[in-house]
Formats: C-alpha cells, sequence, structure tokens
C-alpha cells in the first residue's frame, strides 16, 4: 500500500484473507499468512507531524523506528519503548506491543500510544484512541494485526539530553543475587536486563550479568554511534551453535567482566541494538535455525521456583542456547487486550533446533509456565498448542469478536484450531 488515503488494495469481492506486514521481524509466524495475501505496509513510511516542544509524533505505520531515532533524538527525544531491534515498524511495534529493557518504569509501547486510524475490509476508517472506539484501540495493541491495517499512528516520545546512556554491568552468581540486584535497581534506573548463563550447571546455575543504565547528564559529551562491523555472509548448511561452543561462548561472556562491576557512558545504539551491529547474525544456527521461548512467570515464590525448574530441565534435556535473557516487569498495565506483558519474571532464550527434541522439551515448559498461571509471547512462537495459548490468553475469544473477518494469519489459524491445530 503506498498512499495512507487510498483505499486498501486487496481484490475486490475477494475471499482470500490477508495480513498487514510490517519488517518481518517477529520470530515466528504472527506476521505469515500461508494461505492468504501479505499487505506491505513499507512504503506507508512518512512523517505526518513532529511537535518539538511537546515530544508528539505522528506518522505512517511503515515509518521504522530507526527513523524515529533519527528524526527526534536530535530534538532531545526518544521513543518511549524500544526493543532490541531498531528495525522494527510503528505498525509492527503496536500490534505486537512490544516491551523494553524500561518495563519496569515505562510499561509497553501501547501504554504512550495517542491515536490511529484502522482501515478494515468493509471499507470503513476508524480513529482510535482511549475515547473513541475504545474498544477497538484496545484490541488492536497487541492484536496481531488481526483487527485491520494500522494506517496512521500518534505517540508520546521522552525527554532525554543526548545520545549517551550511563551504563553499569554486575556480575551475579545465582538466581538469589538477580532478584535482590532487580528489586533495588528497578527503583534508580529507567533500564535493568540481564544476561543469563543458561546452559551453567551445578555451583554456576543462574549466573549472568545484570546490565542497568539512565539516559545520561545532560553535561556529558558526545559518543559517537558504533560502526556496522560484522556480517555473516552466507546461509550456513550446518549450524556453529552445539552444546559446546555455546557452553565455552557462555562461560568466555560469563567471564568477560573481570571485575563484579564496571560502568561506562556509550552511545544509545550499543545500549538498546547490539545485535543490529551483526548483518544476518541468524545465519550462525544454519539452516536448522532457531527458535525464541519467551514466557512470563508470576513475580512470587511460584513463578521463582518455576523458573528453575525451566532451567533445571533445559540443562537436563541438552537445551543449546547463546542468549539467555532475564528481566522483571513492572505493574504497569497495558490497554492492550491480548498483551503480553503483565507484573512478572520474564525469561527469554534462543534455542538451537535439534529436532522433535527441541519442541518436546518446549512443550514441556509449556505445561510449566501454564501451571503457574503463566504465558508465553505470540511475536516469538511458531509451535505452542492453540489449547496452551488458550490458557496463556482467555481474552482470546474477544479479539476474535473484533478480528477484521477478511483478516488472517498462520498463527491465528495455528491456536485456533485450523492449520495444524489441535
Ligand atoms: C533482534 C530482535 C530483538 C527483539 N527484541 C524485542 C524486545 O526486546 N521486545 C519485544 O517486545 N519484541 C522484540 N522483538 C520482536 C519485535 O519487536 C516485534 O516482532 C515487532 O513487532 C516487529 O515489528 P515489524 O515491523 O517487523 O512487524 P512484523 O513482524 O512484520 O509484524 C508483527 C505483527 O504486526 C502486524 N502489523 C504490522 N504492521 C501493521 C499495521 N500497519 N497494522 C496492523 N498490524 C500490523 C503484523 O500483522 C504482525 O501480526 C525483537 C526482534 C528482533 C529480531
Amino acid at each position: 500500500m503506498n498512499w495512507r488515503c487510498q483505499p486498501l488494495p486487496i481484490p475486490a469481492g475477494s475471499e482470500v484473507s490477508w495480513l498487514p506486514f510490517g519488517n518481518g521481524r517477529s520470530y515466528g509466524d504472527v506476521c505469515l499468512n500461508r494461505e492468504g495475501l501479505l499487505l506491505d505496509t513499507k512504503p506507508l513510511d512518512r512523517f505526518i507531524s513532529f511537535d518539538p516542544k511537546r515530544g508528539i509524533l505522528r506518522c505512517e505505520s511503515g515509518v521504522l523506528l530507526d527513523d524515529i531515532l533519527a528524526v527526534t533524538v536530535p530534538h532531545g527525544w526518544f521513543p518511549p519503548v524500544v526493543p532490541g531491534t531498531r528495525f522494527v515498524t510503528m505498525g509492527g511495534a503496536i500490534a505486537n506491543d512490544i516491551h523494553g529493557k524500561n518495563h519496569h518504569s515505562a510499561g509497553t509501547f501501547g501504554c504512550h500510544l495517542r491515536r490511529f486510524e484502522l482501515a478494515r475490509s468493509d471499507g470503513r476508517r476508524l480513529r482510535c484512541s482511549r475515547s473513541e472506539n475504545q474498544e477497538l484501540f484496545n484490541a488492536t495493541i497487541g492484536g496481531l494485526g488481526l483487527t485491520g491495517l494500522i494506517v496512521w499512528a500518534e505517540i508520546s516520545l521522552k525527554r532525554i539530553n543526548n545520545q549517551v546512556m550511563d551504563v553499569e554491568v554486575i556480575r551475579f552468581a545465582n538466581l538469589g543475587d538477580f532478584f535482590e540486584i532487580s528489586e533495588y535497581s528497578d527503583l534508580e534506573y529507567e533500564y535493568t536486563v540481564a544476561w543469563l548463563d543458561s546452559m551453567a550447571r551445578g555451583k554456576k546455575f543462574g549466573r549472568g550479568h545484570f546490565v542497568r543504565g539512565n539516559h545520561s547528564a545532560c553535561c556529558t559529551k558526545p559518543i559517537a554511534a558504533p560502526k556496522r562491523r560484522l556480517s555473516i555472509p552466507v546461509e550456513l548448511p550446518f549450524s556453529l551453535v552445539n552444546r559446546t561452543t555455546a557452553r565455552i561462548f557462555n562461560s568466555l561472556y560469563y567471564k568477560k567482566q573481570g571485575r563484579v562491576r564496571s560502568t561506562a557512558l556509550v552511545h544509545y545504539e550499543s545500549f538498546f541494538f547490539p545485535l543490529d551491529s551483526i548483518l544476518h547474525w541468524n545465519r550462525i544456527y544454519g539452516s536448522q535455525g532457531f527458535l525464541q521461548y519467551q514466557c512470563l512467570l508470576p513475580p512470587d515464590s511460584r513463578g521463582k521456583d518455576a523458573l528453575e525448574e525451566l532451567l533445571t530441565k533445559g540443562a537436563q534435556q541438552g537445551l543449546v542456547s547463546f542468549l539467555g535473557v532475564l528481566k522483571v516487569f513492572g505493574n504497569k498495565l497495558s490497554p492492550g487486550l491480548l498483551s503480553f506483558p503483565r507484573p512478572g519474571i520474564t525469561l527469554a532464550l534462543d534455542i538451537c533446533i535439534d529436532g522433535d527434541n527441541t519442541f518436546r522439551l518446549l512443550d514441556d515448559f509449556d505445561s510449566i509456565v501454564q501451571t503457574v498461571g503463566g504465558a508465553v509471547y505470540p511475536c516469538k512462537d511458531a509451535r505452542m498448542s492453540g489449547t496452551a495459548f488458550r490458557n496463556y490468553y482467555p481474552q482470546f475469544a474477544e479479539l476474535e469478536r473484533m478480528r477484521d473477518p477478511k483478516i488472517n494469519s498462520s498463527f491465528w489459524r495455528r491456536i485456533s484450531g485450523g492449520e495444524n491445530g489441535q
């Protein structure tokens, strides 16, 4: 679609389903529609208005966060929430109601959304906000693209002094230490997250690095953006990630920080988007690929026990993972009907695919997460069952009621009992 005022370019009378497509940075099938059409939103890449006094930005839905940063940072404004890559579109950020390292202080992207326009297959154009078409506003935030095409959106930005982040990294020895550091850090630091050595066992179990940061004070000297250095040049027929390389990498990474604490001033790109500097990083997993499993567990002792159980089960069953991320989400609730973040502990693991073993292990993970009333993030999912999804998201029937009848996705068919459904 090229122009925001043009009608939806879907063949008239077509019974084939369609789905808005952003920049394809979702890990699973929420952005795919194997039996139908994808509507590419990237040509909708125009800024509509920017108020540099109040920090309010309106743009079309295909504008990338990368472009927003380029325009707003020089004026002292930053997106309210950013994920681990800056190559996501405005529409994709809303439809997955993305979260970042500041969830405990800012909530999700949807918490900062003022209004948007939604185009439905029946030709209607609806303005949605907290006071206009509120039901559709809530359903579209975290609504996985199913309620209509977000044509443009307006968000509130956050004031910053410069491009520099004031960062501290603390090595922790176990999960107990992680929770303690997280609790006191969340009071003083706007951004917190931990890297977890998910393959460590015995005395090393639950060790990692806690990373916390704030936007720097106004007198800090500017720092240049990092250069894009590395590229994985070709798709590999085999994976560079196996139990041995992952264990060695995790161990070296844990030790890379000699001191228990280290501080640094860094450019915001290094702090927020480290993977963006390695082009085609996903190729290290070879042609088998990888899955990301991100779950949410309750913030109490049941959640902590479940976290330990997940990691122990993973270690026993030979889980191979380079990247484990741990964070405690805050209490700020999103308006999104189906948003993933809720108060609790979130664990994300990049998992190398080792045939059926991996899928069996993740089904076992799902049983643990369901037992404690947790959830799995749809945007990172490619395999959960419909039963698991409906347990995680009992409000799914309300979204189904508000779904645009012509829109569908591979994910939605899978979890609602159609394609490979249960
Ligand atoms: C390296 C990396 C790190 C990441 N880190 C995080 C993280 O920290 N936190 C987090 O929450 N996510 C994270 N993600 C996931 C990413 O933020 C989300 O998948 C994001 O939604 C992708 O946006 P996209 O524009 O690529 O959308 P796509 O992946 O193309 O689509 C996502 C969904 O949005 C819908 N959609 C897209 N455009 C529109 C539109 N205009 N109108 C209606 N619906 C639309 C699609 O139908 C689909 O359901 C990460 C991804 C990567 C690759």
